[in-house]
């Protein structure tokens, strides 16, 4: 073999929006570990996103530690101030298709990443599981595909059950069939209810065909992928792992939580003293975080804030906002809210703060009195802050596994896809929470804040910190994480040319 040919290169190419962009760099940064520098890595994203985590996570001061990885970037050709996500989701969607399979089609042909002398041919593809081209671009020029999905196992099995759903007429269900059991469902049987289905599930909801065939499709998809990579940890989905495992062929990795994977790892080599020392929470945002809620934070007792984010996506009414916000205030509990610029359809901007000016004054009184309001937070640290005892969420994948990890109770409102499911499986099997999904009320609210911070704080407690364990013994060496990880690494070192 020539020089050219002993080194595998991963070509690591997330949907670029924060909860993806953030968890697939800290795979890279996994693999570059692991496989201690063996294996070349090339992060394709696009410009805008690259530019912000520039800015905003000092990306590239940070990646310059390993040799061995690059940012590849593509424009996606949006105009500068589009939303690039919230209702916005499926033009970024379409548009970043259009412009990166060209793209990516050029890069695996010409076996070149970034059109540089020094790089090795690109041997495999981890590809997000949205993507759906990306398999056949993999066999159109024979480089093996690995999919990552950024969903909870739990979700993927809705996913690939639902042609049993519709057989069964259990999919489409109209909105009084909503509390119905779903009794279709091998290995979770009866856990979830009609409403507890992807929003696509409804038969009011506009994008339902499209999505249900999309959906359909993805079992032939990853049939011809060589292997799924999941952020989640054996002991959290034990039963439904080993049901997948006996009736589908996919070779699957199991490797997370990715965040407490990587901070393991980084603890590792600071102790052989290999690199220096690493900061405690690696960011990955592409906002700014605003730091001053930690001191905010600092000045409250333990367990006394409920943290209140809903991601990077989702978008409130202001109406919402304000209900909510009732809520919070009557429970009388403290509360963090993130509210991100342009999330809040129908309310002036955060410029110059003048969302102050459109809410009631007695509501801006308790909120200034018992909130504090940021636009973007530094989420990981913030659920590990002692003073935090529960997390109001709209169970995106990467929060929830942030809050488990942490050990921090959810009050789950649910917006969309594997959202519906995950909140249902935090307050009914994992039962570290409560699930609001389909009422946005005041009084629902402020009795859900007193059940989790205080009636009912220590069952919550009991369970939050028993999965947060299993959560960090799944890390540690030898742990399932960990020795899935190796092999994931052995197999793609397996893919050289
Ligand atoms: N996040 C953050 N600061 C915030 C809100 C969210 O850093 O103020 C991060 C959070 O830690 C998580 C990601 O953004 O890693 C959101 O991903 P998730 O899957 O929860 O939701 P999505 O944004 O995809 O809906």
């Amino acid at each position: 073999m020539d020089q050219q040919s002993q080194k595998a290169h991963i070509l690591i190419f997330p949907l670029p929006i924060q909860g993806p962009v953030n968890s697939m760099l800290k795979l890279a940064e996994l693999i570059l570990i692991a496989s201690q520098g063996q294996i070349q890595v090339t992060f394709l994203t696009t410009i805008h996103t690259h530019t912000r985590l520039n800015l905003h996570a000092k990306a590239a001061t940070r990646f310059s530690g390993y040799p061995s990885f690059s940012f590849v970037t593509f424009p996606d050709g949006l105009p500068e101030d589009h939303p690039r996500g919230g209702d916005k989701f499926m033009e970024m969607l379409n548009a970043v298709e259009g412009v990166s399979q060209p793209l990516l089609r050029d890069m695996m042909l010409n076996n070149n990443s970034s059109h540089k002398n020094d790089d090795y041919p690109i041997t495999c593809l981890i590809s997000d599981g949205l993507f759906h081209f990306a398999v056949d671009l993999g066999k159109e020029n024979g480089i093996p595909v690995i999919y990552f999905e950024t969903m909870s196992l739990s979700c993927l099995w809705v996913y690939l059950c639902l042609p049993k759903f519709i057989e069964a007429g259990e999919v489409p269900f109209q909105e009084n069939e909503g509390m119905e059991a779903i009794l279709t469902l091998p290995g979770i049987r009866g856990l979830l209810r009609r409403c507890d289905l992807p929003d696509f599930c409804r038969a009011n909801n506009s994008s339902s065909e499209t999505m249900i065939q999309r959906i359909i499709e993805l079992e032939k998809q990853y049939n011809r992928a060589s292997a799924l990579i999941f952020n989640t940890f054996e002991d959290l989905e034990a039963p439904l792992l080993s049901y997948i495992r006996a009736h589908h062929p996919y070779n699957m990795y199991v490797i997370g939580p990715l965040h407490l994977h990587l901070k393991e790892k980084l603890l590792e080599l600071e102790a052989t003293k290999a690199t220096p020392p690493p900061s405690t929470y690696c960011s990955n945002s592409i906002w700014r975080e605003d730091n001053s809620c930690i001191e905010w934070l600092n000045r409250h007792p333990r367990r006394s804030v409920i943290y209140c984010s809903f991601g990077s996506q989702v978008t409130l009414s202001k109406e919402q906002l304000i209900e909510f916000w009732h809520g919070l205030v009557n429970s009388g509990f403290r509360f963090l809210w993130v509210k991100r610029p342009r999330s809040v359809i129908g309310m002036e901007d955060d410029v110059h703060n003048k969302w102050h000016e459109q809410i009631p004054d007695k509501l801006l009184k308790g909120v200034m009195k018992n909130g504090y309001v940021v636009t973007w937070a530094p989420q990981e640290e913030i659920l590990n802050h002692p003073s935090i005892g529960g997390f109001f969420t709209h169970s995106g994948w990467n929060s929830t596994i942030e809050s488990l990890v942490a050990g921090v109770p959810m009050i789950c409102w649910p917006h969309y896809v594997d959202q519906l499911v995950i909140s249902r499986y935090v307050s009914h099997f994992w039962k570290v929470g409560l699930d609001m999904k389909d009422s946005c009320d005041r009084v629902i609210l402020e009795n859900m804040v007193r059940d989790v911070m205080c009636k009912r704080k220590d069952e919550f407690l009991q369970n939050a910190n028993a999965l947060a364990n299993l959560a960090k013994q799944s890390v540690e060496n030898r742990g399932s994480s960990c020795r899935s990880l190796d092999m994931l690494v052995d197999e793609i070192m397996s893919f050289r040319l």
